[in-house]
């Protein structure tokens, strides 16, 4: 018998939303970037889901890549951030990877691999980022030198710092200072994420990467262009009733005192499972249909919510924490993250459930 405390991940949903995203940017390939464990709900999982649709996947690293490769996912992999040692680059060849080469000793390990040794190889660019890459100065230069690496396979690839603040200028600026330099080069380019994707038309190149919102997060999609559904639902049941007096408080640290008589639900979810420990009270949950709020501080196992209002509540009873009714990123804003953060950080004793 499984634990009552699940991630449920609705398969349609992702499928959909790759659709969904696919036919926003139909003159760009899209990749799936599945990196840590696919956002969390399950790389394996979901590159068979998307076998069918997604013409690449992309992973953080070379043992993401492996861990696929070893469940007999055969489709071309990337892998996006390394640190890609002289190591890396053979298993990468091994086991038939793109890696994305970020400074200049990875190209000249590369360099320096026999032929049936090297990887293909993606470059990377720091249109502003200041994170990865090389600089839009240099990259003519780096070009030119290691041209003998650069295979039909190699791509341009640049990442945008803001690209979720639909606000900011910083993504039209970084635009225009990669596309001078990837006019020159001549290769095919990568530039676009999911906010990316939805939101910032002029960066769909040959390639999108698309992560989180292949599992329902991110800005809103352009008017007609569809919904992005949720692909996860985190859930857990009610194990205690309380009834609490008014001027009693709850939890560790008594972060919440009770204004009239009370019935506070214990629910079997802590932050050992991923349920972020700095969700404050009225972080809202659901139960029989109806919003009920956090109340106390989030423990290791549990959580404390105030159901006074919402009649018949019993031991057992479901509690949404997120997925349909409530948004992934409302509670990230809750707990002053972000829906990326909450999805990885489900851990590995919550049982994932496939639908
Ligand atoms: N490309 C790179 C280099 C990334 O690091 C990431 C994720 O962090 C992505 C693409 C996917 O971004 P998103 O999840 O916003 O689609």
């Amino acid at each position: 018998m499984s634990r009552q405390t699940q991630a449920i991940i609705h398969a349609n949903a992702i499928t959909e939303n790759f659709s969904v995203l696919q036919a926003l940017a139909p003159q760009s390939k899209p990749m799936a970037v599945i990196k840590a464990d696919a956002y969390g709900h399950g790389a394996v999982t979901v590159a068979r889901l998307l076998r069918d649709q997604a013409v690449r996947f992309a992973v953080a690293i070379i043992e993401e890549a492996i861990a696929l490769r070893e469940a007999g996912i055969t489709a071309p992999i990337v892998v996006l951030e390394g640190p890609h040692q002289p190591k890396e680059c053979y298993l990468a060849r091994q086991n038939d990877c793109v890696m994305v080469m970020h400074s200049e000793q990875q190209l000249q390990w590369a360099s320096d691999c026999t032929d049936a040794d090297r990887p293909a190889i993606w470059i990377k660019v720091d249109s502003g980022m200041h994170r990865l890459g090389f600089s839009l100065e240099d990259t003519p230069r780096v070009l030119n030198r290691y041209r003998h690496i650069i295979s039909d396979e190699s791509v341009l690839v640049t990442h945008l710092a803001s690209a979720d603040d639909l606000q900011s200028d910083f993504t039209q600026r970084q635009l225009q200072a990669f596309r001078k330099v990837s006019e020159d080069a001549g290769l095919p380019v990568s530039i676009a994420n999911s906010p990316a994707t939805i939101a910032w038309p002029q960066s769909r190149g040959d390639w999108n990467r698309l992560g989180v919102a292949l599992f329902g997060s991110g800005p809103p999609l352009p008017e007609g262009a569809g919904a992005l559904r949720p692909a996860m639902t985190l859930r857990s049941s009610v194990m205690a009733l309380h009834a609490v007096p008014q001027g009693e408080a709850v939890g560790y640290g008594q972060m919440w005192t009770a204004t009239r008589d009370s019935i506070i639900a214990t629910v079997g979810i802590g932050y050992a499972d991923g349920y972020p420990r700095h969700c404050p009270n009225g972080t809202p949950v659901m139960i029989k249909g109806q919003r009920a709020a956090l109340v106390g501080r989030v423990s290791m196992d549990m959580i404390t919510i105030d159901v006074t209002d919402i009649a018949g509540v019993k031991m057992g009873d479901r509690v949404e924490l997120w997925g349909a009714h409530i948004p992934i990123d409302e509670v990230a804003a809750w707990a002053g993250s972000i829906g990326y953060e909450l999805m990885t950080r489900v851990s590995a004793r919550v049982p994932r459930i496939v639908r």
